[in-house]
């Protein structure tokens, strides 16, 4: 560690509570996480349905031709913001006997559902009674409000193209870290300083592209099965395409000092704050984690 950041964290550490007394080493203790950004395309599509115009041509009442997002073309722009296009196939839009009706070209009453009847409130000390429903005039059913009782629609078939960075995340913990303090972090780090990074188009198997499956020895051996962990539960089926990817390992802001006379410091977050002694919270663990939360700054002992 430079020693400007070694004289850095022990200020930081001694501002906010620390033990006092010489420090002989500061350590960066991690825990480290391993983050995968992926900028993915994700195509699915729909069908839009809308009124008929003109006179129903019977003849040309066909299923609708399927059709494959990916061979629409279409130049999507990856970022890291998530943007949704929409592409109408025209050249593939159908007159069809309505879905949501079933052709009959009407629908269930919204307001009696059906029943064609529907309760008045009734006078003053006068008891309800059931009036014929004034929206259906009583016959319980409405024109379908998608094709207006035509029976007929043109259906047209929608690409609808999502882009995106999908970031997936593994924390890699520290064993010697104190339970008490993991809890802590947990609830206060965001990012990380990053220690190792690698670009890859892309990384992950079974992505629609060539498969990319990174280099062996990487960091270490714990964070490489992380890595394993983190790439095998990132897969993207046949509806995405991924377009690159970017991993990194990253070291949470969390040090050990050692200090004279045996004791150990820990300072975590940035700025880096002092974090208490094991055996000083350990009544505390029993009365929960939001308890010793609050309770941590009652126990650092100036000497
Ligand atoms: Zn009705
Ligand atoms: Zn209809």
């Amino acid at each position: 560690m430079e020693s400007e950041e070694r004289e850095r964290v022990i200020a930081a550490y001694r501002a906010s509570g620390g033990r006092r007394g010489e420090v002989s080493h500061v350590v960066a203790a991690g825990p480290l996480q391993v983050v995968l950004h992926t900028r993915y395309e994700l195509r699915t599509h729909d069908v839009i349905f809308e009124r008929a115009e003109g006179p129903v041509d019977y003849a040309d009442v066909v299923r609708l031709p399927s059709v494959d997002p990916w061979s629409v073309e279409h130049e999507a722009d990856i970022g890291a913001a998530k943007s949704i296009q929409r592409i109408r196939i025209d050249g593939s839009a159908r007159v069809i006997e309505c879905p949501p009706c079933g052709r009959t070209g009407s629908e269930s009453c919204p307001i009696c559902h059906g029943g064609g009847t529907v309760q008045s409130a009734g006078g003053p000390g006068g008891r309800a009674r059931n009036e014929t429903c004034g929206r259906c005039r009583g016959s319980g059913n409405v024109p379908c409000l998608t094709c207006e009782g035509r029976r007929y629609v043109r259906a047209t078939p929608q690409v609808e193209i999502e882009t995106g960075t999908h970031i997936s995340t593994r924390v890699l913990e520290s064993e010697e870290l104190p339970v008490e303090l993991l809890i802590q972090i947990g609830e206060t780090h965001d990012d990380g300083k990053v220690i190792f990074e690698e670009e890859g188009d892309p990384i992950p198997m079974r992505a629609r592209g060539s498969g990319y499956r990174g280099q062996a020895n990487r960091v270490s051996a714990p964070v490489d099965a992380k890595i394993e962990e983190l790439l095998s539960e990132s897969l993207f089926d046949d509806r995405y395409e991924v377009h690159g990817q970017r991993l990194e390992v990253q070291q949470v802001p969390v040090y050990r000092l050692d200090l004279a006379g045996g004791h150990r410091g820990w300072a975590y977050g940035e700025p880096p704050l002092a974090w208490g002694e094991k055996r000083a919270i350990l009544p505390w663990l029993a009365a929960g984690a939001a308890m010793i939360a609050a309770a941590i700054g009652a126990y650092f002992t100036l000497i």
